[in-house]
């Protein structure tokens, strides 16, 4: 089941793998991922469709998820809905994928992945530095009976450590992780992964498409938080799991999209969709503002540490170079001494950016994370890993999603924030 026809709406994307001549770049496909130009009549835009059913023949369908097959009309809109699939389709084409499913946000993508590929007794590895609902949510698996494991999943080798034969049945990397930005080797962990039967999946909502395709690198599942970049305005929620093989997203669909019922609004679907057509051009714009600002920050005496996948001085440059086309908009950094005051002084002086939770919109955002705080309630670090954490986030790290605002007026606005 595939949510339908995607024409349904009478407007469609084509299979990429249909493209003419020469295969386009994905700048050009982020905006005609359709293959064909529209038919006479059909609108150039696409339609919301907001209906909660469709008329059907009585013979095309069952009324259970169960009866569903491949190619099943449009029914009731929790199975699919014509504006969601088109959105699915982008995803699934500008990521290389067989298939998506969409959610209603990022962690339902999230939750969902997890139900169905995970059953009692199984074994998850996740990274142990990941998006803090998703740390949470791992936390909550062995209560359902999956066994779960947090790693550095930075150094592979740990990866490789904690997995279980013949028990563990998904690894989940972040890359880059938010808030460290530090990158995991996706063909390093997808390698492990197939060598122990077990299936990798990568949250990707840092990255994006337009940087990383973690699918072509050896990957099962990409996820992403559509609320972030991929929006692009932080005006609607959305989440999306991409699959390399279009059976585990019929399973998606059915067992979680229609019986957990998490699904995409098709008003969001279509302002998502609307935000994707300027992915490329702000991607890049993202990149070079965050180059501005934290080479700003570097030089800044206040300044501890910066924390940017695009820095020559990343710890993990080489890995950068291999895995990302760009190196994103998000950066965090530490200070010397106490950061709370700091915070604070963010949240009263900052005039162009928002103190506020959340990244990847055109605005900039900043946000402090007390490390006591993520220490005790979202990561749990103990030992040499907390050590490892407090060594780069001193007391606080400060989250900066870099907006698109004219780099020199960031500077100006972080500069006054910084002085005594
Ligand atoms: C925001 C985010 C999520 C969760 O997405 P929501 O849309 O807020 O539910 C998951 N992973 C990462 C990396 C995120 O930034």
């Amino acid at each position: 089941m595939t949510g339908g026809p995607a024409d349904g709406a009478g407007w469609r994307h084509g299979d990429p793998a249909s493209e003419p001549g020469h295969a386009w770049h994905l700048d050009t496909r982020i905006l005609h991922a359709a293959g064909d130009r529209p038919a006479a009549g059909q609108p150039v835009v696409p339609p919301i469709v907001t209906a909660t059913s469709f008329h059907v023949e009585p013979e095309a369908v069952g009324f259970s998820a169960e009866d569903l097959a491949g190619e099943a009309p449009l029914f009731y809109a929790r199975w699919g809905n014509p504006t969601v699939a088109l959105l699915e389709q982008q995803l699934t084409s500008l990521e290389g994928g067989a298939a998506a499913v969409a959610f209603g946000s990022g962690m339902a993508a999230m939750s969902a992945l997890f139900l169905t590929q995970l059953a009692a007794g199984d074994h998850l590895v996740v990274s142990d530095v990941c998006y803090a609902g998703v740390a949470e949510l791992a936390r909550l698996l062995p209560r359902h009976g999956i066994a779960v494991t947090a790693v550095d999943s930075t150094d592979p080798a740990q990866v490789a450590a904690a997995v279980r034969p013949g028990q563990t049945r998904l690894i989940h990397v972040e890359t880059p992780a938010n808030p460290t930005l530090r990158l995991t080797d996706l063909r390093a962990v997808a390698a492990i992964a197939r060598a122990h039967g077990a299936r990798l999946s990568v949250d990707s909502t840092l990255a994006t498409p337009v940087a990383t395709q973690p699918l072509a690198l050896g990957a099962d599942f990409v996820v992403h938080s559509l609320t972030k970049y991929l929006c692009g305005h932080g005006d609607a929620l959305g989440g999306i799991v991409v699959c390399g093989d279009a059976g585990a997203a019929a399973t998606l669909r059915e067992q979680a999209l229609i019986h957990h019922g998490a699904v995409l609004s098709p008003f969001s679907a279509w302002l998502i969709l609307r935000g994707i057509e300027t992915l490329g051009v702000r991607m890049r714009q993202h990149e070079a503002n965050a180059r501005a600002v934290s080479r700003f920050l570097a030089g800044h005496p206040a300044v501890a540490q910066v924390h940017w996948p695009g820095l020559e001085n990343h710890p993990q440059a080489a890995l950068v170079r291999n895995q990302m086309a760009y190196a994103g908009g998000l950066l965090s950094f530490a200070v010397h001494g106490d950061s709370r005051p700091l915070a604070r002084r963010m949240a009263e002086r900052l005039r162009l950016i928002t103190y506020a939770v959340s990244l990847g919109k055109t605005r900039s955002l900043i946000f402090h994370l007390p490390t006591d705080d993520l220490l005790r309630t979202s990561f749990r670090l103990e030992g040499d890993a907390a050590a490892r954490f407090r060594g780069l986030a001193g007391t606080g790290l400060f989250r900066l999603s870099v907006g698109l605002e004219f780099a020199d007026d960031l500077i100006a606005d972080l500069d006054a924030a910084l002085a005594d």
